[in-house]
């Protein structure tokens, strides 16, 4: 039962993924994290984000997730601070 509830959950992100149009880089595994530089796949991916076109991932550790939002905030930081 879980199982089936995972799969579509998997099929939900990968549809996701390819309506931004990065379904292929992750399945090249050209996506990286970007807190441990882990490979990103569609098992471990959990967090994207995108500035000035870039693209940035964070795998499925907690503390990858947190630093790819605090990412976001020093980039708030910068074009708001100063
Ligand atoms: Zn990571």
């Amino acid at each position: 039962m879980s199982d089936k509830i995972g799969m579509i959950h998997k099929e939900e992100i990968k549809e996701t993924l390819y309506k931004m149009g990065i379904l292929s880089t992750i399945e090249n595994g050209e996506a990286i994290c970007y807190c441990c530089n882990k490979t990103i796949t569609l098992q471990n991916f959990k967090a994207i984000t995108k500035f000035e076109g870039k693209l940035y991932f964070a795998c499925e550790n907690d503390l990858c997730v947190l630093t790819l939002c605090s990412l976001d905030n020093s980039i708030n930081e910068d074009i708001n601070g100063k």
